[in-house]
């Protein structure tokens, strides 16, 4: 089943989009964008130029935004719901799934730069925070290849 949008959804945006959807938002289009070359701080300029563009600060709270990368990500799941694993792991760029995956995902982390815009967060100081914070809760000597958690373990 389809998820069902609302006309008014203070959406994020598609990375998709048409030129004046990309100038907007502050997208060069004469930059060809790219995990190597884009930087953290460039992606939440451009979802704060996109929610600026519109007003829509008033919506962009951590509540609304914390809902809403959860109803993203449920739509990313539903991409995968009824499929047998085997066909989602043959998913690549020549899939349909491919396209509609990529913006899922990117509605997802551009609910997540939003939030991050409104409460300050240094995204890249906190990832790396939480990945040392797990590297101490998952010991690589006591956790490889499986994924209990240590304090579960037999
Ligand atoms: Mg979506």
């Amino acid at each position: 089943m389809k998820v069902i949008k609302k006309s008014a959804k203070p959406a994020a945006a598609k990375t998709s989009g048409a030129a004046s959807g990309a100038k907007s938002a502050g997208i060069k289009e004469e930059i060809k964008y790219s995990d190597s070359k884009t930087t953290i701080s460039e992606l939440k300029a451009v979802m704060k130029n996109f929610v600026a563009e519109r007003e829509w600060e008033k919506y962009h709270d951590p509540k609304n935004l914390s809902m809403s990368i959860a109803i993203e990500a449920a739509e990313l799941m539903e991409l995968f719901q009824w499929i047998k694993n085997e066909e989602a792991m043959a998913v690549d760029k020549h899939s349909p799934l491919y396209s509609e995956a990529c913006d899922e995902i990117s509605d997802i982390i551009l609910y997540c730069l939003s939030l991050a815009n409104v409460l300050k967060i240094d995204l890249s100081q906190a990832i790396t925070n939480k990945v040392v914070k797990n590297v101490r809760k998952y010991p690589s000597d006591i956790c490889r290849g499986d994924y209990k958690k240590p304090h579960k373990k037999s």
